[in-house]
């Protein structure tokens, strides 16, 4: 069962690409998970790597994504558009 993590960011987590004080989280959404309760229904789970400001690709004013997740993206052939 995966955990469900408190959107609120803890502020103690380091940065998995250069071990810095993270300051962000990834918002790469991974997959759903359906949940029981009526008020939440479907939960996006994302990536939830933490990042700091210097390591993290800031794709919009909500979206920072990590290392990883370009990787794959790329990877996948994707890319971004502007
Ligand atoms: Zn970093
Ligand atoms: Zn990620």
């Amino acid at each position: 069962m995966n955990q469900i993590l408190n959107p609120d960011f803890s502020n103690k987590e380091k940065c998995i690409s250069c071990g810095k004080q993270a300051t962000k989280l990834c918002d790469i959404v991974t997959g759903h998970i359906m949940t029981t309760s009526k008020e939440i229904g479907l939960w996006n789970t994302t990536c939830d790597n933490p990042i700091c400001d210097k390591c993290s690709i800031h794709l919009n004013e909500y979206m920072d994504i990590c290392p990883d997740c370009i990787a794959k993206i790329l990877k996948a052939g994707g890319g971004f558009k502007k």
